[in-house]
């Protein structure tokens, strides 16, 4: 199995100005691909950096693929980068000279000679036909490795990286395996207490089992690794059948799930709608609901920071009579910790419950937001608690 490094080239990247996005996407798809990829870096535009990067890693991974710095100005050194690192030279290629003119004169535009330097190639490089820019992106296939060179506008990276480099790469490495992940989303349990009951599970090696925790939330990520499609999806869903009996309905959905979807349809079966009232979230809550453009949601309001009796407004609210369940979500900094107050208006059952939260205080009403919509979920299931 091949090894793979990304090295996005840009210093605007550097400097915090622009998401790195293309190293993101080419990584997921090196894992579609079964590609193991141990590493990713950036760069500034300077030729000899890059170049000695781009040496480094060639000594240490089989593919390098590089995103950026192939346009047509000076601060564009990616091609003179990639000749040093090769120890080869650039190379006029007329024919490509021809097609970036007539793009130029398609969009009345005259090229220059800045636009000519796109035409000059390593020597020892394959032309990847760009039918979406004029910047020619190229692969470089040495002894042991093939670096490939990809623009950094995304929409042209993804489009050469579909149509001709997975392709290139299925075919030069004789790629046969997949990689297919599925994540299972939690709620309402501790990323400790989900730990314990699979811990034991953690620990294989194909699928692979991870946890990563979010505020109030912890997601499952299962990635099994096999000949195809079909095969991977057995040996997931081998495992998700004994992780889903083991942790029961603290799974609330999997992969593109939102725990906000659930909650509103969870309440949408019972034909309820569903109002909200929040102080001390900045109008998180109605946010995150409000996006559904579920008709079972009829908004929410926001308090004053710092409402005492959240119960009361929340009980207001009720009385009028629009909605099935009112939600009441505050949150208050006391001392050095965050009050989470949940109350929960609903036809069979009240709820109220309050939390005292220790982490940043940016956090709490995320973490209420997510224990709120936990319970809107669970509504017909939990218990009522006294006033
Ligand atoms: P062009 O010929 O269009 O100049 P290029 O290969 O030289 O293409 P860059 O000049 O490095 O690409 O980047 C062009 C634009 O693409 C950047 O201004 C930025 O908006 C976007 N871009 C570059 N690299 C990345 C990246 N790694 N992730 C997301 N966007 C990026």
């Amino acid at each position: 199995m091949p090894i793979a490094e990304i090295i996005a080239i840009g210093t605007e990247l550097l400097l915090g100005e622009i998401p790195d996005t293309n190293t993101q996407y080419i990584a997921r798809t090196m894992r579609e691909l079964g590609i193991n990829l141990f590493r990713t870096t950036v760069v500034g535009d300077n030729k000899d950096r890059i170049a000695a990067l781009v040496r480094e890693a060639m000594g240490r991974s089989e593919i390098i693929i590089t995103t950026g710095g192939l346009g047509p100005t000076v601060d564009d050194p990616t091609r003179e980068a990639l000749a040093q690192a090769t120890d080869s030279d650039l190379m006029f290629h007329p024919e490509l000279w021809e097609s970036i003119s007539k793009r130029f004169i398609k969009a009345g535009r005259t090229p220059g000679d800045n636009q000519k330097r796109q035409a000059y190639i390593p020597h020892n490089a394959i032309i990847i036909n760009n039918p979406v820019g004029t910047a020619p992106a190229f692969i470089i296939i040495t002894e042991k490795n093939a670096v490939i060179s990809l623009p950094g506008v995304p929409a042209e990276m993804k489009t050469l990286l579909d149509i001709s480099v997975i392709p290139f790469l299925q075919q030069h490495y004789n790629l046969k395996e997949t990689l297919k992940v599925r994540t299972l989303h939690t709620s309402g349990a501790g990323e400790g207490w989900i730990d314990e009951r699979i811990s034991d599970l953690e620990t294989l090696v194909n699928p692979t089992v991870g946890l990563a925790a979010h505020s109030g939330m912890v997601d499952i990520r299962i990635t099994a690794r096999a000949a195809n499609e079909i095969e991977a999806e057995k040996l997931i869903i081998n495992l998700e059948t004994e992780i889903r009996n083991r942790l029961g309905d603290f799974i609330y959905g999997s992969d593109k799930a939102t725990l906000e979807e659930t909650a509103l349809d969870a309440s949408a079966q019972c034909g309820w709608k569903v109002f909200c009232v929040e102080a001390g979230t900045a109008g998180l809550l109605n946010q995150r609901l409000s996006t559904l453009q579920n008709p079972t949601y009829l908004g929410g309001c926001q308090l004053p920071d710092n409402t005492n009796s959240l119960h009361e407004n929340v009980e207001v609210f009720r009385k009028d009579g629009k909605a099935d369940v009112v939600l009441g979500l505050s949150v208050t900094l006391k001392d050095n910790s965050s009050l989470i107050h949940l109350v929960i208006l609903a036809p069979e059952k009240d709820y109220d419950h309050q939390v005292n939260y220790i982490g940043h205080p940016d956090n709490a009403p995320i973490l209420g937001v997510n224990l709120m919509l936990d319970r809107l979920r669970r509504l017909k299931g939990i218990e009522p608690t006294s006033k």
